[in-house]
């Protein structure tokens, strides 16, 4: 009786939950799944119990087996797995199944440690904290994106502003956001952007909310924008929309010829609607909506959740999952400096430290040894047993403020 080689591909991955198994591949995302009980399952259990690798042999009459026969099929049809006759190869085929080799381990984080700064990715300076505006969001906003607050009232020193602009310059890192408070408030602003000029290689996003464009007595700090290439201004726009307000925003902006965006920090669907009629009356060319959670507007949230055809049509690759797997691909590499000078890795968490007092890198050193925000990962319950753990995007803030920890219709 003939002998056969079951393999499934090298770019071929495999996900276990409870009750079923996906079998994915991760170059055409093509994709299958079968229950965790029968024929077609204990088979994929004997291809992956050899060490390594995803080989088996298999005798030619159960190959055959009905039940086996169609699961070999749809592995093929799927360019998962295929089949040789022993005899058509003279040696065992080697198919080594991929395996993440993680991060966060020992040995890593000594040669991580050494380089830190290489890591920083996405930074946020606060100028300043002062600010006159009485918004009802400043005191959860921050927790969700990167937006203006008043955590502290003090400024930044301008020295230390050119500290961690030199740093960052020797970086990976392709651009800054500068929030305020009211960014405009800062005495060092016109200093500042002399500064910015001479860092052409960064591009520095100054984000405020467009009551500190309106409220603005002298657009003459506006019009000094304009002739830096390296800035953008990125206003945020928060609340109910109204096309007069919109209109006279725009108008400022024009006149000063400013390079500018619009965020609209929306919390209902009313809102979102208010949001692309008047862009489009307007003629915005870039906006964004970005959702606002807070106590009442839960029931807007669940229109963020995804189901398994959203996660699926991610057509996540290998790399995706393996960057799922190991680190948090919204927080990695991002920190966030205060014009206190705390520095933090995630606003929802306690600060790694304070730059007047101590080198940056000793405070990176504590988010890789300790810190709670890089390396968030879907590990906990219910997404470390389902089979979408690591296609799912990493944990957001969104979860961590909702106290959820899945933003999904699945479990
Ligand atoms: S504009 Fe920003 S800093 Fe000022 S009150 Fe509103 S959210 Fe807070
Ligand atoms: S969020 Fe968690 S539970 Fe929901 S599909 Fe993703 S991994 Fe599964």
């Amino acid at each position: 009786m003939n002998t056969y080689w079951l393999y499934l591909e090298p770019y071929t991955m495999v996900f276990s939950e409870k009750e079923k198994s996906l079998i994915y591949n991760t170059l055409s995302s093509e994709y299958l799944q079968i229950p965790n009980s029968g024929k077609a399952y204990s088979i994929l259990q004997r291809i992956l119990s050899s060490p390594d690798i995803y080989l088996l042999k298999i005798e030619e009459d159960e190959l055959f087996e009905k039940e086996v026969i169609a699961f070999v099929k749809n592995l093929q049809s799927k360019f998962l797995g295929e089949y040789i006759a022993c005899h058509m190869t003279t040696r065992k085929p080697v198919i080594l199944y991929p395996k993440l080799k993680l991060l966060r381990s020992v040995k890593n984080m000594e040669t991580m440690g050494k380089d830190i700064l290489a890591y920083l990715q996405k930074i946020v300076i606060q100028i300043t904290g002062k600010c006159t505006c009485q918004c009802s969001v400043c005191s959860y906003a921050y927790k969700q994106i990167t937006v203006c607050n008043r955590l502290c009232d003090k400024e930044l020193d301008l020295d230390i502003l050119l500290q961690l602009i030199t740093i960052i310059r020797n970086t990976s890192a392709k651009s800054i956001d500068i929030i305020g408070g009211n960014p405009f408030f800062y005495s060092s602003f016109e200093k500042m952007l002399e500064v910015i000029k001479l860092t052409p290689m960064l591009q520095f996003n100054i984000k405020c909310f467009s009551e500190h464009i309106i409220t603005l007595t002298d657009c003459k700090v506006l019009s000094l924008l304009k002739n830096i290439p390296n800035i953008h201004l990125q206003i945020q726009y928060v609340g109910n929309v109204f096309i007069d307000y919109l209109q006279e925003l725009q108008m400022r902006l024009e006149n000063c010829g400013v390079r500018y965006g619009i965020e609209f920090l929306i919390s209902s669907e009313e809102q979102y609607s208010q949001a692309i009629d008047i862009c489009k009356a307007l003629s915005f060319s870039q906006y964004e909506m970005i959702v606002l959670l807070n106590e009442k507007n839960m029931d807007f949230a669940k229109q963020m959740y995804w189901d398994e055809e959203d996660i699926l049509s991610l057509n996540s690759s290998k790399k995706d999952i393996y960057r799922r797997q190991s680190i948090n691909t919204f927080d990695f590499g991002k920190i966030i400096v205060l014009a206190n000078g705390d520095v933090y890795s995630n606003m929802n968490f306690d600060s790694l430290g304070n730059i007047y007092k101590e080198d940056i890198s000793a405070i990176l050193l504590k988010e890789l040894e300790e810190g709670k925000s890089w390396f968030r990962v879907r590990n906990n319950i219910p997404c470390n047993d389902c089979v979408y753990q690591w296609f799912c995007p990493s944990p957001s803030n969104y979860e961590i403020v909702a106290g959820r920890l899945n933003f999904c219709s699945i479990k």
